[in-house]
């Protein structure tokens, strides 16, 4: 049966739990596996580079957008606590999302940078989420230079990223669109090019894409971001966004035609 996964990028000290529930909560109701990269360190006074005006990470609550300031996922107990237990049961992956998540962090090629981000990365989450098993690395704004390749390798890690990162390297699968393939040293290496559902997208738009990558992919990653969904910040989702997310739910729940896994699940052969 072929498989999907499920992919939510930047959780942090910022993220309410109730927002991760009102996207996944079918999914976990079901007995069915989310991804969350989870940023251990956020950076408050993060920006994005490559949008015009350089704007705030929208990640990050309007009022402490600006801040020169880190929000360790450790003072945030209420969202370690649930998540913990959703690891606890298999519902959730954790996964590394860079360290402090400025952007392009990991493009840098300063090796011993890169090692004391991971380790104190690792051990942040290792600690906030003792039940999680975190072996799976995605890059803040899915950038890595061939140095970060290779210290995640060197790691351990499985990566999710995107084709573009992986040209420098030619000894790696050169996967495009969706797909896995194993890396050598064991782990394996996951590309998503497309993350289907964006809030700059048409929801509608979003939906076929979805549906179009699943029909034709033996791996479908649907990658997320939930602020998205209540972009730019608002107390509850906005309506077309999220009744399309909610259609594809509906897709992947009454269709039993997916198995849904997680990235170290489908990296180990997803035993039952
Ligand atoms: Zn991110």
């Amino acid at each position: 049966m072929p498989r999907i996964i499920f992919r939510d990028d930047d959780t942090s000290y910022f993220t309410p739990p109730q927002r991760l529930e009102a996207i996944y909560g079918r999914l976990w109701e079901a007995g069915l596996p989310v991804c969350l990269a989870v940023i251990p360190m956020v950076y408050a006074d993060t920006r994005v580079y490559w949008t015009d005006g350089n704007p705030h990470d929208p990640s990050i609550p309007p009022p402490f957008r600006g801040r020169d300031q880190c929000f360790s996922i450790l003072d945030n107990p209420e969202l370690g606590d649930f998540l913990n237990e959703k690891a606890a049961a298999g519902l959730a992956e954790i996964c590394l999302h860079g360290y402090t998540h400025v952007f392009y962090e990991f493009t840098t090629h300063d090796r011993a940078l890169i090692r004391r981000k991971l380790e104190r990365g690792l051990a942040l989450l290792n600690q906030a989420f003792p039940a999680a098993n975190v072996r799976t690395f995605i890059a803040p704004y899915d950038r890595l230079s061939p140095a970060a390749m290779e210290e995640l390798i060197a790691a351990g890690f499985h990566i999710s990223t995107q084709s573009l990162n992986l040209a420098p390297l030619p000894a790696l699968p050169q996967l495009a669109g969706q797909g896995a393939a194993a890396m050598r040293g064991g782990q394996t290496l996951f590309v998503c090019d497309d993350y289907l559902f964006t809030y700059k997208r048409d929801p509608a738009q979003s939906l076929v894409r979805a549906r179009a990558a699943m029909a034709g992919n033996e791996l479908t990653i649907i990658c997320n971001h939930y602020w998205m969904f209540y972009h730019p910040w608002r107390d509850r989702p906005n309506v077309p966004d999220y009744a399309a997310w909610n259609r594809l739910l509906d897709d992947v729940l009454g269709g039993e035609t997916h198995q849904a896994t997680t990235f170290d699940g489908f990296a180990q052969g997803d035993p039952d």
